[in-house]
């Protein structure tokens, strides 16, 4: 849909609450196209934190609104899930944009849900520890102190570190602090606005620091956190490099009582509002067009048929653009960004904070070149010393609400390549094997780095890309939607809009990837829609 959907108008937006229907039993009988009385002014594809937060505004400003979701629980990729009393987020580890003039407060406010959830901090001195053999760094909270940290390591480049800050500082402040989604039109017509992001817009990380002339172990450092795009320095979008930084140094925060807590309080905003519903446990199948005109008519789901005045996508564009039945190259053009293996783990018993841990995620790599590290992950499947992402979630969370106070809970995840998964998956027994084999490494690193050895593991759960894609259908595994490239973050980029005077999107792809981004883009959706409505 890319540039066909993107090109849409918003033209007759407007909602047609007259005509609004529904042509199923909502899942009772499961009939396709059994007539009901009920009746939607939107329906939700798809459950993930764009379709969660889109939904319940609307519902909160009284529209109808239906949600239907594939998988039993709510959140996408932020859904929770319980083993053995242990609650894992199945992806989230921590959040931008809670400081309390931010996107995140902002939301749960207009939901009535300020008082409900609260933030926790991660360590200001160090919300992010950057690390590879003996080489350690934590990652201050703020650039400022972020810069003064760096410049006082290496005096000698303190000018490009300065010169990288005020980059990463122009980029944030002109998209608005992601205060906004910032279109093509606004760059357009106000390029001396956004001089920043016009000069940035096709720069990879990699670019940036060779303008700069930073040397390796300072490159390693600013680009350490490079698992939060799924690219290597390389491959990865400057833009979306220094948003993600500059937001996270104002806020890296974890919710006081879970992520699991916070997304069913956002879901229970549409459960509980009158004509609204959440049908979990429920698969799209396909998107009817009207006979004529550029509107969608009905969507066919597991629980039968469905009609809507307005349908908003939380599913990958490319997936809707299929479903619509639209040829390919109608659709957006992008690459999907990689697949992930993770690794949940409770322990009982310890004190993590004995061990080194605390308020804050390590990124452990085992080179100074991330570039390479990447290519090693993915392209030559070399797991045996992998780069990986540690968090350690019931010590973000108020202490005793994702387990038992003597016990704790961590998070360890590695890139993968999805190909090579799907591969394996042929053969039951080869993946059992590769799968196991990746555990032992992550538990062999766990040891090796902070002494912690399994003698206090209680739990140990693992999800590979295959499990994700049988729980959350993201195609090819994918992790953040599309690949986070200069080539999918420019003025063509997928946006909310679509050819379809009916039909909006909402996500990682056509928003930017994270909970708080895409939580903007939600906001920004609904206030289009509720001013077509006055
Ligand atoms: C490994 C990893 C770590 C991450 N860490 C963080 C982090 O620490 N902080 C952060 O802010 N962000 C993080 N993210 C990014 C963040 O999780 C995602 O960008 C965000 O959750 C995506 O939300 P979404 O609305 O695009 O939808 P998704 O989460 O992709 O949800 C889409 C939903 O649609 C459903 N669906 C799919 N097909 C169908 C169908 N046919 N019918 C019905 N439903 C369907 C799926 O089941 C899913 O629930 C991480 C992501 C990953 C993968």
């Amino acid at each position: 849909m890319g540039r066909c959907l993107s090109r849409a108008r918003d033209r007759g937006a407007d909602l047609v609450r007259a005509s609004v229907s529904c042509t199923s039993d909502g899942g009772r009988n499961g009939m396709d196209g059994e007539p009901t009385h009920a009746r939607y002014d939107f329906m939700i594809l798809g459950g993930g934190i764009g379709g969660l937060v889109t939904g319940a505004l609307l519902a909160r400003a009284g529209a109808r609104v239906l949600l239907v979701e594939r998988h039993s629980a709510l959140g996408g990729y932020a859904h929770s899930f319980r083993v053995d009393g242990y609650e894992f987020c199945y992806q989230v580890q921590y959040l931008m944009g809670c400081e309390p003039s931010g996107p995140m407060p902002r939301m749960l406010a207009r939901l009535g849900l300020e008082r409900e959830i609260g933030f926790n901090t991660l360590d200001p001195v160090g919300y992010d520890v950057v690390t590879c053999g003996d080489l350690e760094f934590r990652i201050p909270a703020t650039s400022e102190a972020f810069c003064r940290a760096l410049a006082a390591r290496y005096p000698e480049h303190a000018e490009a570190i300065a010169n990288y800050f005020a980059r990463v500082e122009a980029v944030f402040a002109q998209a608005d602090g992601y205060r906004r989604v910032v279109r093509p039109r606004d760059v357009l017509l106000a390029p001396w606005r956004h001089r920043a992001l016009l000069r940035h817009m096709g720069t990879t990380v990699a670019d940036v620091f060779d303008r700069l002339g930073l040397p390796e172990e300072l490159r390693f450092i600013l680009a350490g956190q490079a698992g939060n795009l799924a690219s290597g320095p390389r491959e990865a979008s400057f833009l979306l490099h220094a948003g993600m930084q500059a937001a996270y140094g104002r806020s890296a925060a974890y919710p006081k009582r879970g992520l699991g807590h916070m997304v069913e309080a956002i879901a229970r905003r549409i459960e509980e509002a009158p004509g609204c519903r959440v049908l979990r446990g429920v698969e799209v199948t396909a998107i009817h067009r009207a006979p004529r005109g550029r509107a969608i008519a009905s969507v066919s789901t597991s629980a039968g048929r469905f009609s809507a005045g307005r349908y908003i996508s939380n599913l990958d564009p490319r997936r809707t653009c299929a479903l619509i039945g639209l040829p390919e190259r109608a659709g957006p053009r992008y690459r999907y960004s990689d697949a992930v293996f993770t690794l949940y783990l409770g322990f009982e018993g310890v004190e993590l904070a004995d061990h080194g841990f605390g308020r804050r995620n390590f990124w452990i790599h085992s080179t100074r070149d991330i570039d390479r590290e990447f290519d090693g992950l993915i392209r030559e499947h070399r797991h045996d010393q992998p780069w990986i992402f540690l968090s350690t979630p019931s010590l973000l969370s108020d202490p005793g609400v994702l387990c038992a106070p003597d016990q704790a809970s961590m998070v360890m995840l590695t890139f993968v390549s999805y190909a090579r998964w799907q591969a394996l998956a042929r053969e039951p027994a080869a993946l059992e094997r590769a799968a196991t084999q990746l555990e032992e490494v992550f538990l062999g690193a766990l040891q090796r780095r902070f002494g912690l050895t399994t003698a206090h593991l209680r739990v140990r759960h693992r999800e590979t890309p295959i499990d994700v894609v049988s729980r959350l259908a993201p195609p090819e595994g994918n992790v953040y939607g599309a690949r986070l490239t200069p080539e999918s973050y420019n003025l063509r980029r997928t946006t909310s809009r679509t050819r379809f005077a009916n039909l909006d999107l909402v996500g990682a792809t056509s928003a930017y990837p994270g909970v708080m981004p895409i939580t903007v883009a939600s906001m920004a959706l609904v206030d289009r829609l509720l001013a077509a409505r006055a």
